[in-house]
């Protein structure tokens, strides 16, 4: 099986940038979230989603949305090894993404995805390009659809979903 992380590592010079190279994927019982600021030549913000061991990441230019009308793109981008949930650095200049790296903020996530009333694993609702997360934040709390755009199948959307949907209301019900 191809190793997710062998691009991660292609890109990056381990001996002149300070983040993790990562030790091989394995997923932990309890998936996380980060959102990293990261001024690079453009200023970003990276999403991060543990997924299968390692973090399914897009860059969002704008930042994550800050109300249910928001919509941001969010362009899929190379998945990071685990450890980079706790990355916080500078990337030194002529390396990959270079620039100060801070994080913006980080917990635990939970996956709300269903279909037909049936929960959809995280793995079939990112291949589906639609996925539902609880996030467990200290800025970004509550429920965030990552929703994949037609086209470029690097383009994703990042929205709030309205408390109000039905939906919403069922899962709140629903104890796991
Ligand atoms: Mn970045």
């Amino acid at each position: 099986m191809r190793n997710p992380l062998q691009l991660y590592r292609t890109k990056r010079n381990f001996r002149r940038t300070p983040e993790p190279r990562g030790r091989r994927p394995r997923p932990s019982a309890r998936p996380v979230f980060v959102i990293q600021k990261h001024a690079a030549t453009t200023l970003h913000y990276d999403f991060r989603l543990e997924v299968g061991g390692v973090l399914k990441s897009w860059v969002v230019p704008k930042g994550p949305p800050s109300g249910a009308k928001t919509k941001r793109l969010a362009m899929a981008t190379e998945d990071h090894p685990l450890e980079y949930a706790a990355f916080e650095g500078v990337i030194p200049q002529g390396e990959y993404g270079a620039g100060p790296m801070m994080i913006w903020d980080r917990g635990p996530y939970r996956n709300l995805m269903e279909k037909d009333g049936e929960p959809v694993p995280i793995d079939q609702a990112l291949e589906d390009g639609h996925l539902v997360v609880g996030l467990e934040g200290k800025k970004l709390t509550g429920a965030y659809i990552l929703r994949r755009m037609g086209g470029d199948p690097r383009k994703w959307l990042l929205m709030k979903r309205p408390p109000s949907s039905r939906a919403s209301h069922s899962e709140n019900r629903r104890k796991r």
